[in-house]
């Protein structure tokens, strides 16, 4: 969440690593997209790297996270074209100034569904006392996971 409010106005991209629905790691993507205000593509070297390790590792990609700089956390229609990873679920983070909006979904050949998430704040003392009241740095350092009712394999990514 931090990332996506740093890479403003651009989009940021990435992927959440975890076992057991439960993410463990997330591994930042550099977006090289030609016009990374309104895409992102993953540097797709990164992208292979980050895979490998999430293979070595034994964790599965549970989502596939970008962000909407100015816009709501819903699927664009590129989104839904280019979701070519039906097992991770796609965690959209909008922001807007500093507030931050989150939403998972699942996008099966183009069929958008909605995913439920949950978000276990692990937040340090000191960013709480600091700022109380904003959400964005409230939910900075969360734990999320997501209750997926579906398997998230990863056989197809390897
Ligand atoms: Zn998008």
């Amino acid at each position: 969440m931090q990332e996506a409010l740093a890479a403003a106005p651009a989009e940021c991209c990435g992927l959440l690593l975890g076992v057991g629905g439960t993410v463990c790691r997330s591994i930042t993507l550099t977006n090289v997209a030609a016009t990374p205000q309104v895409e992102y593509q993953a540097d797709p070297s990164e992208l292979f790297r980050a895979l490998r390790l999430a293979d070595d590792q034994q964790m599965e990609v549970l989502a596939i996270y970008h962000s909407h700089p100015q816009g709501e956390p819903i699927p664009s229609e590129r989104d839904i074209q280019e979701a070519h990873y039906p097992q991770a679920a796609q965690l959209i983070i909008a922001t807007r100034g500093q507030a931050v909006e989150l939403a998972a979904w699942q996008i099966v050949q183009g069929v958008v569904r909605s995913v439920p998430l949950q978000i276990r704040e692990s937040v340090a003392k000191s960013a709480e006392d600091e700022m109380p009241s904003r959400l964005g740095l409230q939910i900075l350092g969360a734990l999320i996971t997501f209750a997926l009712a579906m398997g998230l394999a990863l056989a197809a990514l390897t």
